[in-house]
């Protein structure tokens, strides 16, 4: 297989008529960041144009890098936060008692990483499975006691699973169900391992959510789908699946948890909830190319505002960095055509640190170095951060130095105070 390839038809319904409503400019690999002795391999970049199906209203990419380069060497992604296991502690509780799950049930989880989740899971007395695509990961959770097949998850693997543990009374997907360009095969899968009255849970990003908190950095090569209600539920139709609730959660800048059940044999009635979450989306007109120009236009605004203060700032020969060095802020570096404007970023996570930025190798430092390199502006490109970021840096300020927030609306902040780009 190629680097990458590029389909002509929707993701859920395979209809043609394709409307490319958010020209995201190509960036590299979000995540692929490097170290010095790599820095002479060059590292491609990939297209993130985004389309709208007019057939079922999908918001998706449809340039698909090899998930190969994607999710086998998620080296950098395995470290799990304090902050996260007691999520996954909360989340197998609500789960738990919300599905009147048996003791002996069984729980798969799809992207299952180093078994976090399903640890929680097991502790409750539950019998578990992971299934995650990279390999050293897998293994190392395997040995651990959380068996995990180390494949991205298909119709065979489903059936390999309920072959040798039975089926499952919830499958569980946290973010990569966004990720697989071949959703169908996945969803064909869920439905052969789920038990007749088996739940699926899983959590992706939410278009109106996106929309409303202009996290369009959020769209990334590994995040192919953006999903809303109504297309999902109709895709989930075809295939005797069905969705019986959605809640909102926070990750990822607005997200949502669904449940689906077997279509034909799923006794759980729709929620109020979901209901109302349909009837929003149709009243917003997410199906329709309107909503998602009108967002486009209201980045290309920040974009230009951003990017006049920058070059500005260069002309009179000062000193930019960054702040943040993570996956959307390479969507967002890349897309405001700042990754040759910067003298380099910080970011206070030590796996970071002494690497460089995907594609445009820009170094990365402790925040420390806002005092010894003293860069005369600094854009907040992990902007969802700027409070914390803007309120432990005071003595960089107090020296002089001034910010930049690119999102939601573009502010300027120095000793002088806050201000307003438009
Ligand atoms: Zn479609």
């Amino acid at each position: 297989m190629t680097n990458s390839t590029h389909r002509d038809d929707c993701r859920l319904c395979g209809s043609k008529e394709l409307d490319l409503v958010l020209p995201i400019l190509p960036s590299a690999i979000g995540d692929d960041f490097i170290p010095a002795h790599l820095l002479n391999e060059k590292q491609d970049t990939y297209s993130l144009d985004t389309y709208l199906c007019l057939g079922c209203g999908h918001l998706q990419n449809i340039d698909i890098v090899n998930p190969d380069i994607l999710f086998r060497n998620y080296t950098y992604k395995s470290s799990v936060s304090l902050g996260l296991v007691d999520y996954f502690k909360q989340y197998a509780n609500e789960v738990v008692s919300q599905l009147h799950l048996p003791t002996d049930s069984l729980v798969v989880e799809l992207g299952s990483n180093d078994g976090s989740l399903l640890k929680a899971f097991k502790e409750k007395g539950l019998r578990v499975v992971g299934v995650d695509p990279a390999r050293n990961i897998a293994a190392a959770a395997t040995t651990a006691g959380i068996p995990t097949v180390p494949e991205f998850f298909t119709l065979q693997v489903a059936e390999n699973i309920s072959t040798h543990h039975g089926k499952a009374n919830l499958i569980c997907a946290n973010n990569v169900f966004a990720h697989a360009d071949n959703i169908a095969d996945i969803v064909k899968g869920i439905r052969h391992l789920l038990t007749d009255d088996g739940v699926f849970v899983f959590e992706v990003s939410y278009v109106p959510d996106i929309i409303d908190n202009m996290v369009f950095d959020t769209i990334y090569h590994e995040h192919v789908s953006h999903h809303a209600i109504i297309p999902l539920e109709n895709f989930f139709n075809a295939l005797d699946m069905t969705l019986f609730d959605a809640k909102k959660v926070k990750s990822k800048g607005g997200s949502i948890r669904g449940f689906a059940q077997p279509r034909s044999t799923g006794q759980r009635a729709k929620s109020k909830d979901l209901l109302a979450m349909i009837v929003e989306e149709e009243r917003r007109g997410i199906l329709q190319p309107k909503i998602y120009r009108d967002f486009f236009e209201s980045i290309e605004k920040r974009k230009k505002a951003t990017l006049n203060y920058v070059k500005e700032a260069l002309a009179q020969g000062k000193k930019v960095a960054g702040f943040g060095a993570s996956t959307t802020t390479t969507t967002l570096l890349y897309h405001f055509e700042l990754q040759d404007k910067l003298s380099f970023i910080v970011d206070d996570n030590p796996i970071k640190q002494g690497l460089y930025s995907p594609g445009a190798h820009i170094p990365v430092l402790p925040s420390s170095a806002l005092q010894t390199e003293k860069p005369d502006l600094v854009v907040i490109l992990a902007w969802m951060y700027a409070d914390v970021m803007i309120n432990k840096s005071q003595a960089y300020l107090e020296a002089g130095g001034e910010f930049l927030r690119p999102l939601p609306e573009v502010r300027v902040v120095n000793q002088n105070g806050m201000r307003e780009l438009k």
